[in-house]
């Protein structure tokens, strides 16, 4: 009889659990995966990605309609909102893409152990009452919304929510107030503007998006005023009270002064998100948490505990589903004896905006600090395709080091931004310089070529500018 009932054990089945899980299934591994929620997929496919992307997508349309970008194409019409069915598309889209990993999971033949596992050792798990050992067990339980102290979130009554009941409400608020200028904010804040909310976002910091390039952060400041956000930079929220459907947010200058307050039907808290570890028996096995309560893994994604692996939003980079997929694979491949490597120098980010806000590797000013660099910037408003799609707004801006011309990183505002910025990673992980993107050809008309434009631009050679 085999020592454990399973070669790897994976707790959660979001893009880092699944992926890893599969692989392990694909390379011969007897594979297990203990999910507690009710469909697999995790933050990412249930209440993340999936379901944002899917009212992002459809508010889009409605806003081209809305805002006369239709029009001036010569199509005129007046929108109809029908929520209901926008809704209805979000949920038929996650209920699609959580099913596909449950296919994926019997196609591989990973058991789904349904519920929440807890650690009784090392090598041992609880599941829903039944004990299950494995040889290698990998923690890829998450994260969830960070609380703001003193503010209780309350989806189901639907007035102070977090992401997952912004995504859920059966109406357009009048007025919502976002807490947090990061990404979700943006994104969601976004779709109901889109629909016709007034909103205003409220940033703690002096510019939205943190983790950005500068140049980014300040573009993307004028391009959701120009669309009729309001933004409160530099300002804290220190108080939010419901009474029946209102909501009163007490707002003061982050630096301390003058308190005001805001009113408003929704308010969508979203300062970040914190590793998911309660419940999980971290204490049965002796394994401590870094001062921001993730786990600490080495590049092999081991754990300071022989035997037990971690990725994923639990430990420490960049809260991302693909980061996660990434190290879900590499996870699997070193377990199963290979060499599984993740490159975290080049992970491209993207906001599902419009325009889309994208990079990969390092800001202007990150790379500043560590030597001389050189900068090439394009504008879309120069790039044919983009200016023919009445999509103005935005650059490309391609850093590289000034000895070497080696990309270090590559900054993109566009509609398309998400997909331009993919080439950008690829080139990047091969260790391009500017010149090699400058003497790629790219097709026209694209939105890419916006990026050629820029890598020329590095030597002071673009050819539309
Ligand atoms: P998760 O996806 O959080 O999955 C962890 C799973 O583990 C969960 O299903 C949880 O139920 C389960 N679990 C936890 N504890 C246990 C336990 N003890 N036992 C069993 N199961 C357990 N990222 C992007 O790259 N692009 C985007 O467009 C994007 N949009 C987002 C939009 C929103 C609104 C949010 C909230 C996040 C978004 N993200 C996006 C972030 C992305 O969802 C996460 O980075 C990604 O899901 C992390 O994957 P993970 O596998 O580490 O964890
Ligand atoms: P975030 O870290 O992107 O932004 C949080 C913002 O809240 C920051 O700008 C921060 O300065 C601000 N903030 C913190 N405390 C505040 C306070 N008291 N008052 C006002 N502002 C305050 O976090 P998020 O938007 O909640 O997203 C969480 C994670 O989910 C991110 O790490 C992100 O990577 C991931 N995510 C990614 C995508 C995507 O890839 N498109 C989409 C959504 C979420």
């Amino acid at each position: 009889m085999a020592e454990y009932d399973y070669d790897v054990l994976i707790i959660g089945a979001g893009p880092g659990g699944y992926v890893a899980a599969i692989r392990a299934a694909q390379l011969g591994l007897k594979t297990a995966c203990a999910e507690g929620r009710e469909t697999l997929g995790g933050t990412c496919l249930n209440v993340g990605c999936i379901p944002s992307k899917a009212l992002l997508h459809a508010s889009e349309f409605y806003d081209a309609a809305a805002n006369g970008t239709m029009a001036k194409m010569g199509i005129k019409v007046k929108p109809e909102l029908d929520l209901a069915t926008m809704q209805g598309q979000r949920i038929d889209a996650v209920k699609g893409l959580t099913g596909g990993i449950e296919f994926l999971f019997k196609k591989n033949k990973v058991d789904w152990l349904k519920g929440y596992a807890s650690f009784k050792d090392a090598h041992t798990v609880e599941v829903a009452g039944k004990t299950v050992t494995a040889k290698n067990v990998v923690i890829a339980t998450g994260s969830s919304v960070t609380p703001l102290p003193g503010v209780e979130i309350d989806n189901a009554k639907g007035v102070v929510v977090d992401s997952t009941g912004a995504l859920e409400l059966t109406s357009v608020p009048k007025k919502m107030i976002v807490i947090g200028g990061g990404v979700i904010g943006l994104e969601l804040g976004s779709v109901w503007r889109r629909l016709g909310a007034e909103v205003t976002v409220v940033e703690f910091l002096d510019q939205l998006l943190p983790g950005m390039d500068g140049d980014v952060r300040k573009e993307a400041a004028k391009i959701f005023k120009k669309q009729g956000m309001t933004l409160k930079l530099s300002t804290k929220v220190t108080g939010v009270s419901v009474k029946g459907k209102k909501a009163t947010v007490t707002v003061e200058p982050s630096a301390g002064g003058t308190a005001e307050t805001l009113e408003a039907d929704v308010v969508l808290v979203s300062i970040g998100r914190r590793p998911n570890v309660d419940g999980l028996g971290l204490e049965a096995i002796g394994l401590e948490r870094n001062q921001r309560g993730q786990i600490e893994t080495d590049h092999e994604f081991r754990t300071k505990i022989d035997g037990v692996w971690a990725v994923g939003d639990v430990i420490p980079g960049p809260m991302l589903a693909h980061k996660a997929e990434d190290e879900g694979i590499a996870v699997a491949e070193n377990i199963a004896g290979l060499t599984g490597i993740v490159n975290h120098d080049v992970i491209p980010g993207v906001v599902y905006t419009m325009p889309e806000f994208a990079g990969v590797g390092l800001t202007e000013e990150a790379a500043k600090e560590r030597g001389e660099i050189k900068v090439g910037k394009f504008p879309m408003l120069a790039n044919s395709r983009a200016k023919t799609n009445h999509e103005p707004d935005g650059f490309v801006k391609v850093i590289a080091d000034a000895g070497t011309d080696k990309v270090l990183g590559v900054w993109c505002i566009a509609s398309v931004a998400g997909t331009m910025i993919a080439q950008a990673a690829q080139a990047m992980e091969f260790g391009a310089t500017s010149e090699d993107i400058a003497y790629t050809c790219h097709a026209h008309p694209t939105h890419s070529e916006a990026i050629k434009e820029a890598a020329m631009a590095v030597t002071g050679k673009p050819i539309h500018i």
